[in-house]
């Protein structure tokens, strides 16, 4: 019998140099490249079998606010760049995303506190609550240089009603993962 791929939107968010390009070159490519260019914003098609079914990935890999050359303030890590391109494109991409990798490093503490404003920007833009997504502490190879014991992540995760993994793209560890527990949700929402 035929069958239709479906297609899924993700977003790879996160604050800069967490190692969302990395997260997502292992994902796509099965590739450890060291360094990326902070300031690209791309997507990504790939295919993946998830319990049996075919899914197209549109996977953005986003660059934040270093793209437009500005950092966020260090006195305010929750604080959302109000410049109003930044504002517009993360508003597309937030209404268009269908399941979101909410990435931070276990190195870094504001990294952490800088989801919160994410996840409410996701929910108030789709308004709604049940949104898929995935939180992912990585850099989980970094055990000598972590700042986020697991237990707050899973706090996070608890408060949040969203799966939290802890990761490391550069030894490949909870890649692949990460992005099919976020298909899984996807695709149940979908049903619906
Ligand atoms: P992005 O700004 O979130 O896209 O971050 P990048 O993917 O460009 O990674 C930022 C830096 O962190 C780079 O120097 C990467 O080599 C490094 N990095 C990314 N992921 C990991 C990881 O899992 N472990 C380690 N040790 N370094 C990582
Ligand atoms: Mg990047």
């Amino acid at each position: 019998s035929l069958s239709f791929s479906r297609e899924l939107h993700v977003v790879v968010l996160g604050a800069g140099g967490v190692g969302k390009s990395c997260l997502t070159a292992q994902f796509v490519h099965n590739e450890w490249i060291e360094s990326y260019d902070p300031t690209i914003e791309d997507s990504y098609r790939t295919q993946v079998q998830v319990d049996g079914r075919q899914v197209i990935l549109e996977i953005l890999d986003t660059a934040g606010t270093e793209q437009f050359g500005m950092k966020s303030l260090p006195s305010s890590p929750t604080a959302l760049p109000t410049n109003s391109r930044v504002v517009a494109m993360r508003d597309l991409y937030m209404k268009t995303g269908q399941g979101f990798l909410l990435v931070f490093s276990i190195t870094s503490p504001s990294s952490l506190s800088e989801l919160e404003s994410l996840r409410e920007e996701i929910i108030r833009i789709k308004d709604e609550e049940n949104v898929p997504m995935v939180i992912v502490g990585n850099k989980a190879d970094l055990e000598e240089g972590r700042v986020i014991p697991r237990a707050k992540g899973f706090a996070v995760s608890q408060k949040w009603g969203a799966p939290y993994y802890e990761a490391s793209a550069r030894t490949r560890t909870n890649v692949d993962e990460v992005f099919i527990d976020l298909c899984r949700q996807m695709l149940r929402k979908d049903d619906e």
